[in-house]
């Protein structure tokens, strides 16, 4: 490719913008155009990376037997109702009426369409199992797009659907995506953690995620210093062991003025942290029915609201209103503690949960349901006053330096990442929502057993950029950079230096070497910060020296050799395949 007639936008400036180093490299370099809020246009370079990418990810799911299909973009409503779907996925979901008022969706994910064609289409365990993929553009209208294609709007995924008669066939499925998976990330040259996961919107029972670390990753994980425990943050758990083997004292009520968080009560009464209670009120919606949720953790925790709204089965969670808290617990925040005061019936059901780190709490501190005045030595086994019917569960936010849950000897430890890939078992969510069944050996009806692999295409082009770059661009793995060698005259002017650029150009075309000519008449300079934003691993100058047979080249990450222009496309040949 000729610079001269090729389409580089590049921009000189950081747009305003930009926040992450891919977001801006992806703009300023040229790689991808904003046309609106997480709406992306892809440019020749980005379309390269996203490419290869794409194909990589093609050849390690074939090799498992994936076989590639391409389902609509637009969904009809009928299918996201039977799944349930189109009254909990919540405003993500980008509804869209044709011009006789039917509607679709545009798909976020799709699980309903495979299941739909699935289930007209195989009717015997003997055509089983079955794993179905595609790549295409998804549609999330997310509450904060940001970070460029990282968490876009529009986007390209890979998504792949398997269907089981029986759960070993959907474990072998499952294990074959995990390594597939780890191929393909190995392949993009990335490194990266495997995690347990929250399965979100999208349902199921066990899933993992595969994560790019990364110090600019929304994702927090947590991992075990010891065993290879490690989750994502929303999934983490630990063991809370309560020490205290203090007797029981006499619970007291104590006037606590103006003292409503857990750091200005404990200071007050002078006890640490973990000698308190927390006590958060939610509402949450199931549906469109909507209930409340009294949340009580250990004071030193915070709760995990990914935990509160898998117990709660909820759509969405969100803090309650203050006037909430008063009217649907009968006490203003602050001063909330267990059991309920107001015993006045109310329309809404209102939900007491108990995080594990208050199993065997002794002699704490908590609100007394009155302004003002907290209670002294409260003893949840005591003092609980159903303490038989609470069940506790894990709800707290797991923390760097807590036990690990798994080996019980290491310590957590945390990370930051970016997540690229996520692989589900799904189980019979969809197939029994949607009555999708095949025939059994005896001939009996069965739902189909399902497990669902996504994959960020863009996403994982950007996280290769945050994975390694330097200050003046991203430091591409040769096996997704958009060009392999960036091939520069120092001067277009020197008919010696422009004929050896052109044989060099062909020779290394010649063995299929993906080599980008800047035969630009520009300033080396300009030339030199193109080549940084295009991120090619291996760059060949040809200068003054050629009058002496000898070029340079740089490697990007700022290695740079003089090599004798004769044999140079054999040596650059060898060199790529070893990077
Ligand atoms: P997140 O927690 O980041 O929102 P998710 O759990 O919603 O992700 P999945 O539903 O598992 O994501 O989608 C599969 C893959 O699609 C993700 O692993 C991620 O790589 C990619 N992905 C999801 N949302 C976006 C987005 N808004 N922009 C780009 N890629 C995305
Ligand atoms: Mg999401």
């Amino acid at each position: 490719m000729r610079y001269s007639q090729y389409f580089i936008p590049t921009l000189r400036d950081v747009p305003a913008d930009a926040e992450v180093p891919s977001q801006i490299f992806a703009l300023r370099g040229g790689y991808v155009k904003k046309i609106a809020a997480g709406i992306y246009d892809y440019l020749p370079l980005g379309l390269r990376v996203i490419r290869k990418i794409e194909n990589i990810i093609r050849e390690e799911l074939n090799k498992k037997g994936a076989i590639e299909i391409l389902m609509p973009s637009m969904v009809p409503v009928e299918l996201w109702q039977e799944s349930g779907r189109w009254y909990a996925y919540g405003k993500e979901l980008l509804r869209i009426k044709d011009r006789a008022d039917r509607e679709f969706c545009y798909g976020p994910t799709h699980e309903e369409v495979i299941v739909d064609m699935v289930r007209n289409n195989i009717q015997s365990y003997k055509q089983l199992p079955v794993n179905l993929y595609q790549i295409q553009a998804k549609f999330r209208d997310e509450i904060r797009p940001r970070f460029g294609l990282m968490r876009a709007r529009e986007f390209t995924m890979k998504d792949a659907y398997s269907f089981h008669s029986n759960t070993e066939s959907l474990d072998k499925t499952y294990q074959d995506m995990f390594e597939a998976y780890s191929n393909i990330f190995k392949r993009c040259g990335l490194k990266f953690r495997v995690v347990r996961a929250d399965s979100g919107n999208i349902g199921g029972n066990a899933s993992q995620e595969f994560m790019i670390t990364a110090d600019t990753g929304e994702d927090a994980i947590l991992y075990c210093d010891h065993c290879d425990y490690s989750a994502n943050i929303e999934k983490a758990t630990t063991i809370i062991k309560n020490i205290d083997s203090e007797p029981a004292k006499k619970m007291e009520l104590v006037n606590t003025p103006d003292k409503k968080s857990i750091e200005e009560v404990a200071k007050f009464l002078k006890v640490p942290d973990y000698k308190t209670m927390k006590a958060v009120f939610y509402r949450f919606l199931k549906g469109d029915k909507l209930g409340f949720a009294m949340v009580f953790v250990r004071g030193d925790y915070e709760i995990n609201e990914t935990k509160v709204k898998n117990i709660l089965d909820a759509t969405t969670i969100e803090l309650a209103k203050p006037e909430e808290t008063s009217e649907y617990w009968g006490c203003e925040n602050g001063f909330i503690g267990p059991n309920k005061p107001s015993k006045k019936k109310t329309d809404y059901q209102v939900v007491e949960l108990f995080d594990n780190s208050l199993t065997n709490a002794k002699n704490m501190v908590c609100g007394a349901n009155q302004k003002d005045k907290h209670l002294l030595n409260f003893n949840p086994a005591r003092d609980l006053s159903r303490f038989e019917d609470i069940v506790f569960v894990d709800l707290n936010m797991t923390r760097e330096g807590d036990d690990c849950p798994e080996c019980h000897k290491g310590k957590l430890k945390k990370e930051r990442g970016i997540e690229v890939g996520h692989i589900f078992k799904l189980g019979t969510k969809y197939s029994k929502a949607m009555n999708a069944s095949y025939l059994d050996e005896k001939g009996l009806e069965q739902n189909f057993i399902m497990g669902c692999y996504g994959i960020g295409v863009g996403r994982t082009a950007m996280a290769a950029i945050e994975q390694a770059h330097d200050e003046h661009g991203p430091l591409w793995p040769v096996q997704i950079a958009p060009f392999e060698v960036i091939l520069i005259t120092a001067n277009m002017e020197t008919p010696e230096q422009v004929t050896a650029a052109e044989k060099l150009y062909i020779e290394l075309q010649n063995k299929n070497i993906e080599v980008l000519f800047d035969d630009r008449k520009d300033r080396i300079g300009v030339k030199f910060n193109d080549a940084d934003l295009i991120g090619a691993p291996l760059r060949i100058i040809i200068g003054k020296k050629i009058a002496e047979g000898i070029i340079e080249l740089n490697y990007r990450t700022g290695n740079k050799v003089d090599i004798t222009f004769k044999g140079a496309a054999e040596l650059i040949a060898d060199i790529l395949k070893k990077l």
